[in-house]
């Protein structure tokens, strides 16, 4: 798909395809920080900690099975992930996959996006806390698409090693709104800061992108003139 291709009707309320258009000005931090052919790296609105960060598909698709076994993904993950890390240190990676266009689960924006989120405490022990009846099973990240069976899933790992990352997977019997979110606001003491339409926490989300966009940049002007 040509990236110049008018928007499709089902994608005129997509903020992610909206960012992503070619010549149009936007804040900063819905500016992307690290962009590449098919990929782009944005800062989360609501971050609720520094360096909490996007990876977004340019074409519009409702979750990233299929980008789960795309080598050019993978590439793209990494170099954001190596510029995270030296800034933030380790970070846990989540998604809320959804498969219709207006699920809960998708955290209100219907267009696939990977978190990558520095913290200091296990995500995935913190989500088995946070709701006991929730059933997780050991999933590679490539295996996401054969083991979600086009069912609504949350997948998370909290130790990154590019498509090698083993991590777990819950597939969902019903719509779950921003349920990492929950999980990291009430394990930092600020549950009702989860809801990022609420809290847009702009003071850390503008630092994160200034930190993460000088060091994005410097990277790609070293790749090319390598
Ligand atoms: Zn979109
Ligand atoms: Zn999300």
């Amino acid at each position: 798909m040509n990236r110049f291709q008018p928007i499709k009707h089902s994608e005129i309320e997509c903020r992610f395809c909206d960012f992503l258009t070619p010549l149009s000005k936007h804040a900063p931090v819905d500016t992307p920080w690290l962009l590449g052919a098919s990929y782009a790296a944005f800062v989360s609105i609501g971050a609720l900690v520094p360096g909490w960060s996007l990876i977004v598909p340019k074409n519009h698709k409702i979750n990233l099975t299929e980008d789960y076994t795309r080598t050019d993904f993978w590439n793209f993950v990494e170099s954001a992930a190596s510029i995270l890390k030296d800034q933030y240190g380790d970070f846990s990676i989540f998604e809320h996959g959804a498969f219709d266009f207006d699920s809960q689960t998708s955290c209100g924006t219907g267009h696939a996006h990977l978190h990558m989120v520095p913290l200091s405490f296990s995500l995935f022990e913190e989500a088995q806390a946070f709701d006991k009846t929730l059933r997780w099973e050991k999933c590679l990240v490539s295996q996401i698409a054969e083991k979600s069976r086009k069912s609504e899933y949350l997948y998370v790992a909290d130790h990154f090693q590019g498509e090698h990352t083993q991590g777990n997977i819950c597939l969902l019997t019903k719509e779950t709104s921003q349920f990492f979110r929950k999980v990291i606001a009430t394990k930092l003491g600020i549950p009702d800061s989860y809801d990022y339409k609420k809290s847009k926490m702009l003071d850390i989300t503008l630092q994160s992108f200034e930190t993460l966009s000088s060091n994005g940049w410097n990277s790609l002007k070293n790749t090319r003139s390598a």
